[in-house]
């Protein structure tokens, strides 16, 4: 058992030699500042909030503004808070915060008041995008003729999707500008490990290989050399989907990886792996626009008959033990040959 300093009170417990009564006796539990500024992005608007840039609403950003700003006393222990705002003018809203303060056991409540401050800024980000900064540039080619329109979409969209992704949990990841360019595309991104990765994804779903080179840019204000990256990325004239001729047979390239490749017989539907050198040297019998969907007759479990996509005639196809045969199947025509695609 102790004693109260002040009031004298035997009580348990004593909070710098104080009775709970005599320690909470006018004390001010709560303090906001007069005011406590709020940053927001005028480009992407987003609100700078304990240190990091958030898109969120304004009411909310206003609120947890005002919150990011109590301070209690040491020895008390914030429990809950309810804010209430009064918009004063277009930047400038008085915030009211009620909070619950746990002190020696007991709860007590607390108000107190401030002014959150709109103020308009261009958060990094937004400005290095407006610079138009970027460390490195992807550059995304074909081994053949050049890249058709449809990779080139096909590869663009991925590496959005990629960034976008990436983006979420690194607000520095951004592409700066992409340019479509003879034989291909060029891709412009804020950061080098950022075109390294595309870098390797692109090489892993395509089979494409690469080919990094630095230009020299300048000197950072610390007199550091500067220098930008180039990430050459070639892909290969074959494609997933395409019709290659292997051991004088069609074959369907159905998988591409860093070292090689699958492909399904288009006679048998067996797999057969294939290293990257071999497929290169492998003549390409039809690409994926090439095939046509081709109506569906009948169908046993081996066999689909269906009407010949441009002559009309009705033709016998081998198809795969485990097809699903829908109203139309995709059919590829190699000379006078037609082929179901699984
Ligand atoms: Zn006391
Ligand atoms: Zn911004």
């Amino acid at each position: 058992m102790s004693f109260c300093v002040k009031c004298g009170i035997d009580c348990e417990d004593t909070i710098n030699g104080l009775c709970l009564e005599c320690f909470l006796n006018g004390r001010e539990l709560m303090k906001l500042p007069h005011h406590v500024d709020l940053q927001r992005c005028t480009n992407c608007e987003e609100y700078y909030i304990r240190e990091r840039w958030i898109p969120m609403d304004e009411a909310d950003a206003v609120e947890e503004t005002a919150i990011s700003g109590i301070s209690i006393i040491a020895e008390g222990e914030l429990i809950s808070v309810g804010t209430f705002a009064d918009k004063q003018d277009d930047r400038t809203f008085q915030v009211t915060i009620q909070a619950d303060i746990g002190v020696g056991g007991r709860i007590t409540d607390a108000e107190c008041k401030t002014l959150v401050r709109l103020k308009n800024t261009v958060c990094k980000k937004c400005s290095r995008q407006l610079g138009n900064y970027y460390e490195a540039t992807l550059q995304i080619r074909s081994g053949d003729k050049g890249l058709t329109d449809e990779l080139r979409d096909e590869t663009v969209r991925r590496v959005r999707d990629s960034v976008e992704l990436q983006s979420k949990t690194n607000r520095g990841l951004f592409i700066t500008k992409v340019q479509e360019v003879r034989g291909g595309v060029d891709i412009q991104l804020s950061s080098t490990s950022l075109a390294r990765s595309l870098t390797k994804d692109l090489i892993e779903a395509y089979g494409a290989e690469s080919q990094e080179s630095a230009s020299l840019v300048g000197q950072t204000s610390d007199g550091l050399d500067m220098y930008r990256l180039t990430f050459l990325v070639r892909l290969p004239s074959y494609h997933i989907g395409d019709i290659l001729e292997m051991n004088g047979k069609p074959h369907l390239l159905s998988g591409l990886n860093k070292t090689g490749g699958r492909l399904t017989s288009l006679n048998d539907f067996r797999d057969t792996s294939a290293r990257k050198n071999e497929i290169q040297a492998m003549k390409i019998l039809a690409k994926v626009s090439d095939r046509k969907d081709a109506i569906v007759l009948t169908s046993t479990g081996t066999e689909v008959q269906v009407m010949h996509p441009t002559n009309y005639s009705t033709i016998d196809l081998r198809i795969p033990q485990d097809a699903e045969i829908g109203e139309t199947v995709q059919v590829v025509q190699i000379e006078d040959v037609l082929y179901y695609v699984p």
